[in-house]
């Protein structure tokens, strides 16, 4: 079997895998400005290609694969296919904005005619080759998947985890490492290696109780969210504390379509209940949303672009108000820029931020006790040899993976190719 890593190694960004010159496995694009894609894009032609999850950097640049000459098939969860439809189309949105295009419309219609919806646990053929693949709950976000792929004339067989996720989320049942199957090769994502999760619960409370504070000193609680996912995890937590956030952004559509898969939910009741509470904004209701004491879930989470900017441009200034950050907010983005600089870029201009800026790690990604349970049960069924990818610590990650279980660990390169036997 050969791999081929077009992206996404040493990095969170553009993931993009391609396995004998004919399969893809994501095909996402890191959304920095300009956006970067998976290498040798002009130059591959797959047959097949399967995604985990509708995140940017997995999925972001499916589209584009639709105008090839030979028009690949594509296979991804139901939840994934109009997430990856609807986040295409924000792309080309941006893209008039910024300056650049890697497809259209057309591609995105041709997107949908092209994909096999694949549930979990069903094993499929992949047409015209000797492969088959599965896809397993991958906890992350709905309709997020690992990837099974087995090459029958070799007998050789890879697991791809994604973004994987074990332990409590309020959106989804967590992954369950016991029941993917095994595999002489497994590839797994290293975000957050070297570093644990607090406890769900404490960290719930803490947030909660910030949010509390900031409205009694007559603040606005700016609250940065990925669209998919986040907003919906945290609209949930504020809910059941009793909290009616203001929603502004492409939360609201991901929330529909999500809405038409319960079965990827953990609680659809509990989600569709704390969106008919929340308060959703448009352009026109911004400054409504600012106009008293109020807690405002917006995108986007790492603060490249979105509405946050404008909330951030109003707020900036006021010390009783506060942005508290959700996630991991990856090296080049305006959040990490916040985080380590106090400042950010919004139109051009460098704002310096009094407000308070807190962050809490509502990671939909395991913790590194979690990524080491992994490998360890991959290693006692057999896996030969490991690739960490998708993370700024693949390198120590192959190497505590070598030295713990003697197997072959590889943090690859981008562009990097290996011959498996
Ligand atoms: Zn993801």
């Amino acid at each position: 079997m050969k791999i081929k890593f077009l992206g996404g190694c040493n990095e969170v960004g553009r993931s993009a895998v391609l396995v004998d010159d004919k399969i893809i496995i994501d095909y996402g694009m890191r959304p920095s400005d300009p956006p970067e894609i998976p290498l040798n894009s002009e130059h591959i032609s797959p047959k097949s290609v399967i995604i985990s999850h509708a995140h940017l950097d997995h999925s972001g640049m499916v589209p584009s694969l639709m105008s090839r000459a030979e028009v690949p098939e594509v296979y991804m969860t139901p939840v994934t296919r109009d997430l990856t439809k609807l986040l295409g189309r924000d792309t080309i949105k941006v893209g008039r904005d910024q300056g650049f295009s890697f497809f259209s419309e057309a591609d995105i219609q041709k997107l949908d005619e092209n994909t096999h919806a694949v549930a979990y646990g069903e094993r499929h053929a992949l047409d015209g080759t000797d492969y088959e693949f599965e896809l397993h709950n991958a906890g992350h976000i709905p309709g997020s998947a690992s990837v099974h792929l087995r090459k029958e004339s070799e007998d050789i067989s890879l697991l791809y985890t994604g973004d994987i996720k074990l332990g409590p989320s309020r959106l989804m049942e967590s992954a369950s490492p016991a029941d993917l199957p095994a595999s002489d090769i497994l590839f797994i994502e290293s975000t957050y290696y070297g570093r644990d999760h607090r406890d769900r619960k404490d960290l719930e409370r803490e947030f909660v109780d910030s949010v509390k504070e900031t409205l009694n000193s007559g603040g606005n609680a700016i609250v940065p969210c990925f669209a998919v996912g986040r907003t919906q995890e945290i609209v949930m937590i504020l809910h059941s504390y009793g909290l009616t956030p203001y929603v502004d952004g492409m939360g609201l559509s991901v929330f529909r379509i999500f809405k038409n898969y319960p079965s990827s939910l953990k609680d659809a009741k509990a989600l569709n209940d704390a969106f008919g509470d929340a308060q959703f904004v448009n352009s026109k209701r911004r400054k409504k949303a600012i106009s008293e004491p109020s807690v405002i879930v917006t995108t986007a989470g790492m603060l490249n672009g979105g509405p946050v900017l404008y909330y951030l441009k109003k707020k900036h200034e006021d010390p009783r108000s506060k942005v508290l950050l959700t996630g991991y907010q990856i090296e080049g983005t305006n959040g990490r820029m916040l985080v380590e600089e106090g400042c950010v870029e919004a139109d051009g201009d460098i704002v310096k931020v009094n407000a308070g800026v807190e962050q809490y790690d509502f990671s939909a990604h395991a913790g590194d006790s979690e990524l080491k349970e992994i490998v360890s049960r991959f290693c006692r069924n057999g896996t030969e040899v490991i690739f960490t990818v998708h993370g700024d610590h693949t390198e120590e990650f192959a190497t505590w993976t070598k030295d713990k279980f003697g197997c072959e660990a590889i943090a690859p390169n981008n562009g990097e190719e290996f011959i498996i036997e």
